[in-house]
């Protein structure tokens, strides 16, 4: 299983690389990579595993983040807060629509390989829709607003090595931009 010790953290090169497409049909080996990380997920969102493993709470890892530069994420968010689950393992990811308006977070976002908090408002598409591959090599589209778009956003820029702090606006770290909603 995975744990903390796996996860690679902020000033690894490999955070800021670009992730490789994924060859379909998924090998082995990267279908056992996506089964680990949806694991980790869920581990780290059991009160007793995630302390006994000394585990952080998290809802999305990409592979990026365990030192695989591959186009591969999991998402594992039982409760959207609208009673909606998500529970996915998707390679390939793209965002292949968004909408004008924006969406964040009013107490900002955290990632597992950032250790710190870092304070500031991270404005992301409210809606999104996603195509990426399942792990059967199906193709998923996915059409997310609100938090669980952000939670995808998030983890797709991890393919694109970029950092959710990118977003911070150094100036005005807690003014949301005129069209952006909080979720
Ligand atoms: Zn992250």
């Amino acid at each position: 299983m995975l744990t903390m010790k796996d996860i690679i953290r902020d000033g690894h090169p490999t955070l800021r690389e670009k992730a490789k497409d994924v060859n379909l049909p998924l090998s082995e080996e990267d279908k056992n990579t996506l089964r680990d990380m949806r694991e980790f997920l869920i581990n780290s969102q059991d009160d007793e595993i995630a302390k006994k493993y000394g585990l952080r709470s998290g809802v999305g890892l990409a592979a990026p983040q365990i030192n695989i530069s591959k186009k591969m994420i999991a998402v594992y968010l039982p409760d959207d807060g609208e009673g909606k689950s998500y529970d996915y393992m998707l390679v390939n990811p793209k965002v292949i629509s968004h909408s004008v308006q924006h969406a964040y977070l009013p107490t900002g976002e955290g990632c597992l390989s950032v250790d710190e908090n870092i304070p500031g408002l991270v404005h992301r598409h409210y809606r999104t829709t996603i195509k990426a591959y399942d792990i059967d090599g199906n193709e998923v589209k996915l059409r997310l607003k609100g938090y669980p778009a952000i939670v995808f956003q998030h983890e797709i820029d991890h393919l694109n090595g970029i950092m959710f702090y990118d977003y911070i606006d150094k100036d005005h770290p807690l003014t949301p931009l005129p069209d952006s909603v909080e979720v």
